[in-house]
């Protein structure tokens, strides 16, 4: 059977195969023993945020660096930088302004920029077929989380496909000590947090909401356009995958859950089409744009979409085909 026929199915189906997932059997990312670095990184900022529970850590000033922080380094390093200008391609911008983006990306402790790109693209190279490194088809746990801590590939197909991202050295030295940023954050945190409370414990609790609890909620929403967008939602275009709109998950994820007409038009820097889909990293985008820190911003073919089929979740035949267009090779 191939990948095709195997995953372009109809919706039940695909409901099927999360429920009982197909085992693993793809050539480039495969099952391996449990990689020991993730388990304790992740373990360990869960504890870390679990500590907002201890009283004498909170304050008002300590939880309001979640949201700021979350904003910095979900909203504009993983959104906007990762994925929709390092990635994508989906606008230009200047060196400054790319690598300050891809510094804040590496705040969330997933990986530096040009990995992550790799696995992306992989992802849509191979969406939901084999070799997807993170499909629910594989199991909804895998999709979000385990895919990570044990799944294995040589890597050889990853590095070509980032080769242009590869040139920068900047990018390259992120790769290598993306776990400083993030502790040159919480030292500074420590520091604002002891001038602002007077206290070791108040220091703390802005270590524990501006790296521990916010890395862990963004790890678990960025997770979740990797699971729940290709396991629930509505469909605008008829996609060779499983990719879904999911309002929670672009509600978590500054836009990032229109997942669906994301696959459809991956170089487009919106990925709200319809008036309702919500999608702050798009107006960021559109500000960049209008005070000219950005230009050549690619737009979605809003034509496309057909103004009678609204949210109707796709049964294949109602839905408009989409051929996806390439992974971009800039
Ligand atoms: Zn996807
Ligand atoms: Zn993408």
């Amino acid at each position: 059977m191939t990948d095709s026929e195997r995953t372009r199915s109809a919706d039940v189906r695909f409901a099927d195969l999360v429920a009982n997932p197909e085992p693993l059997t793809g050539l480039l990312v495969t099952r391996g023993p449990v990689a020991w670095r993730p388990v304790v990184t992740i373990s360990a900022m869960h504890l870390g945020a679990l500590a907002a529970l201890i009283p004498s850590t909170f304050s008002w000033g300590a939880a309001a660096m979640f949201p700021l922080f979350w904003w910095i380094a979900s909203g504009l390093g993983m959104y906007l930088g990762y994925h929709r200008l390092i990635t994508h391609r989906s606008f230009k911008t200047s060196k400054f302004i790319e690598r300050s983006l891809a510094t804040f990306g590496v705040l969330n402790m997933t990986s530096g920029p040009v990995s992550w790109a790799g696995i992306h693209r992989l992802h849509h190279a191979e969406s939901d077929g084999d070799h997807d490194p993170h499909s629910p088809r594989h199991g909804l746990a895998w999709s979000h989380i385990l895919w990570g801590i044990h799944g294995r590939s040589d890597g050889r197909r990853r590095r070509a496909i980032t080769r242009d991202l590869a040139k920068d050295p900047y990018f390259l030295w992120l790769e290598r000590w993306y776990l400083l940023p993030q502790s040159v954050l919480a030292v500074l945190l420590f520091g604002a947090g002891y001038w602002a409370t007077g206290t070791a414990m108040g220091a703390l609790g802005y270590v524990i909401w501006g790296v521990c609890v916010r890395t862990v909620f963004g790890w678990h929403t960025v997770w979740s356009v990797k699971s729940a967008a290709h396991a629930w939602g509505y469909r605008n275009f008829h996609t060779d995958d499983e990719s879904r709109n999911n309002w929670w998950v672009a509600l978590l994820t500054f836009g990032e859950g229109w997942h669906n007409n994301h696959h459809a038009q991956q170089r487009s820097a919106a990925h709200g089409m319809r008036w309702w889909e919500f999608d702050p990293t798009w107006w960021t985008i559109l500000l960049l744009e209008r005070v000219g820190l950005a230009h050549s911003v690619v737009r979605p073919k809003l034509d496309r979409l057909d103004p009678h089929r609204g949210r109707r979740r796709s049964s294949g035949a109602q839905a408009e085909h989409e051929g996806p267009e390439g992974i971009d090779s800039p």
